[in-house]
């Protein structure tokens, strides 16, 4: 479903050069559930950007879905990024002025899908997520919890190969966070693909697999069964 090897990422300002990415090497199969956790600085949000297509890695190699995203131009990259991936951020995205219906339907206007059908897709959209009561309520009418599931609600609208969440629940109280969460196990037991970046490990906890970053590099990769049997004697310094 997804294969990354050997990718590479460094950021110039003025003349210093970081970097951020040193190599980064992941392979997640179809239907998968995968957590990436990490000290802050770690790379996390800049590996997401590549998975995402918001931005180009330097160097290696991303297949996603079959095709090779690290060899196609910039137009085939954002066809790529608007029929393959849904992208969950941190602080919801979201048009302020529009409202959960027209955020919702406003990928598929990049898709070219009739007006009819983007109603109709929209609409079972906000059902899917528990919104069938808030479609026409605007960003600023809706809690956290409700904007990020309008969120969601986009980022699945276009039926992606895979949902990229980076920190959904950070801007989210516990409660909200915890409904997010079961909204995102949900859809994984519906069969979607989907990489998670949190801080915290009860969210990480959520996925079957955990991805730890460190220094631009993956460092640990485990399924969360062994995690929870295993001695937890370094978990105090990686995460
Ligand atoms: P956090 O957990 O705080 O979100 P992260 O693991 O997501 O951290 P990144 O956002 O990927 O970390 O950032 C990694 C490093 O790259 C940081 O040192 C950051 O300052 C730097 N960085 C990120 N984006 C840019 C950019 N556009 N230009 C220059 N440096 C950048
Ligand atoms: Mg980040």
């Amino acid at each position: 479903m997804l294969y990354v090897e050997g990718l590479t990422k460094t950021y110039r300002t003025g003349d210093s050069e970081l970097p951020i990415l040193r190599g980064v090497n992941l392979s997640v199969e179809k239907g998968e559930f995968v957590a990436i956790m990490g000290p802050s600085g770690s790379g996390k949000s800049t590996f997401m950007n590549m998975l995402g297509c918001l931005d180009r890695p330097d160097s290696g190699t991303y297949v996603l879905d079959g095709i090779e995203v690290s060899k196609q131009n910039d137009q085939q990259l954002a066809l790529v990024r608007n029929q393959k991936i849904g992208f969950v951020f941190q602080s919801f995205n979201l048009l302020p002025r529009s409202t959960s219906l027209h955020n919702v339907e406003l990928p598929m206007m990049y898709a070219g899908i009739s007006r009819s059908e983007r109603r109709k897709r929209a609409m079972e959209a906000l059902k899917r997520v528990g919104l069938g009561e808030r479609m026409n309520h605007k960003p600023t009418q809706l809690s956290g919890g409700q904007k990020q599931r309008v969120a969601i609600a986009r980022a699945l609208v276009n039926r992606p190969a895979i949902l990229l969440a980076d920190e959904p629940t950070g801007n989210l109280d516990s409660r909200s966070g915890t409904e997010i969460m079961a909204m995102f196990q949900e859809l994984h037991e519906q069969g979607v693909t989907i990489i998670l970046v949190t801080h915290e490990l009860d969210i990480a906890q959520h996925a079957e697999r955990i991805v730890t970053f460190k220094d631009g590099v993956i460092m640990k990769d485990e399924r969360v069964e062994e995690r929870l049997t295993a001695v937890p004697s370094d978990e105090v310094i990686l995460t």
